[in-house]
């Protein structure tokens, strides 16, 4: 084998007994600390790893502990609705997996006396979790050798295993070998912490720190010189902009707010009132509002698309002649809604 630069290099053996010790010795030594790391309890557990999936640590750190203050266990959150739930997770995104926890929450206390269950098929049948978190969960909480395969671990795996030529593994393959990297007998929940601190801290995705990972005598993306290539880049779907125009309109000492309507990611949120533009703003909060002052607006991105939102303030003369979707909430009662992210940043910022 000759690598695209520098001397011939055979391929390292990726012995999972030599490769586990590197990296455990490494995670013990260096891993970050994280609420989440602190607790066996299963449902704290469950509750990290459905927040973290798709999102940054850092955005998770905001909402996790007050979550667990307001819903300590799984019988708590089954008990509470819908709205209390979305609003506890409002400004976190991916709105689907706080409804899917809640839906898990009351499967596991009806079926399960409200303990995540420590059998794999079990706990891939609840709302909302999946082999890989499945596995995370069972091997963290109860030490149970189920291996986890988020992105991170993935990409991880990817490389271990590069050989010049071969292309990426396919997911068939990626969960063999990660269930060949398990440790049979004990440590499965330091294991899978350190895969997954490993992607996320070391075996990143631009720019791998190769010369301080623990495992590099044993991957072959690094002795081949390959880990631009791999994982193989995707094609990203090509941006779509688009724009909107929301109001931050007041009625005496309330805003108003409307329902997040139909089937959408956004389903069951709430939010400042809005259309595709102050034309068709103006229009749908009739004529008894007055859009006064348009106010320093803001970009976000969801998946693909690039929005743009034009924010004005304003004024509407009486509750009554609200139509649809559209609701009066007193001001101090807010930030107690569950509101979509951008409705969330926009308020704290304006609506003083
Ligand atoms: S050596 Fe580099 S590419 Fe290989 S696992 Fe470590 S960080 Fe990733």
């Amino acid at each position: 084998m000759v690598p695209r630069h520098g001397r011939p290099v055979h391929p390292p053996a990726l012995d999972p007994a030599t490769f586990r010790r590197a990296l455990h010795a490494w995670y013990r030594k260096s891993h970050r600390l994280l609420p989440w790391r602190e607790t066996r309890d299963p449902y704290a557990i469950w509750v990290s790893e459905v927040m973290l999936q798709q999102t940054r640590v850092e955005s998770v750190m905001g909402y996790y502990s007050e979550f667990l203050e307001r819903f300590p266990d799984a019988g708590a959150l089954a008990a509470a609705d819908e709205p209390a739930v979305l609003a506890a997770w409002s400004g976190l995104g991916y709105y689907r997996r706080a409804r899917f926890l809640r839906s898990a929450a009351r499967v596991v206390v009806r079926e399960h006396r409200g303990r995540f269950p420590r059998e794999l098929e079990q706990a891939m049948a609840l709302p909302g979790i999946g082999r890989s978190t499945a596995g995370a969960i069972l091997s963290i909480a109860y030490g149970l050798a189920h291996p986890v395969l988020d992105g991170n671990v993935a990409r991880v795996l990817q490389r271990l295993a590069a050989r010049p030529g071969v292309p990426d593994m396919a997911p068939a393959q990626l969960w063999e070998l990660a269930t060949r990297l398990m440790p049979p007998r004990s440590g499965a929940a330091l294991h899978t912490q350190a895969m997954m601190e490993l992607g996320a801290t070391t075996c990143l995705p631009d720019s791998p720190a190769c010369p301080r990972c623990p495992v590099k005598k044993l991957c072959g993306a690094h002795a081949f010189h390959l880990t631009a290539d791999v994982p193989a880049p995707r094609k990203r779907p090509r941006q779509v902009r688009e724009e909107e125009c929301v109001g931050i309109i007041s009625v005496r000492d309330g805003l108003v707010l409307e329902r997040r309507a139909g089937p959408g990611a956004l389903h069951g949120m709430v939010g400042l009132p809005r259309a595709a533009s102050r034309e068709e703003l103006q229009s749908s909060l009739g004529t008894a509002a007055r859009l006064v002052e348009q106010l320093p607006g803001l970009t976000h991105f969801i998946m693909n698309r690039r929005i743009a939102t034009e924010v004005w303030r304003g004024t509407i003369a009486s509750r009554s002649r609200l139509r649809g979707e559209l609701f009066v909430v007193a001001r101090k009662e807010v930030f107690g809604q569950p509101l979509d992210g951008t409705s969330r940043k926009l308020l704290k910022r304006h609506a003083s």
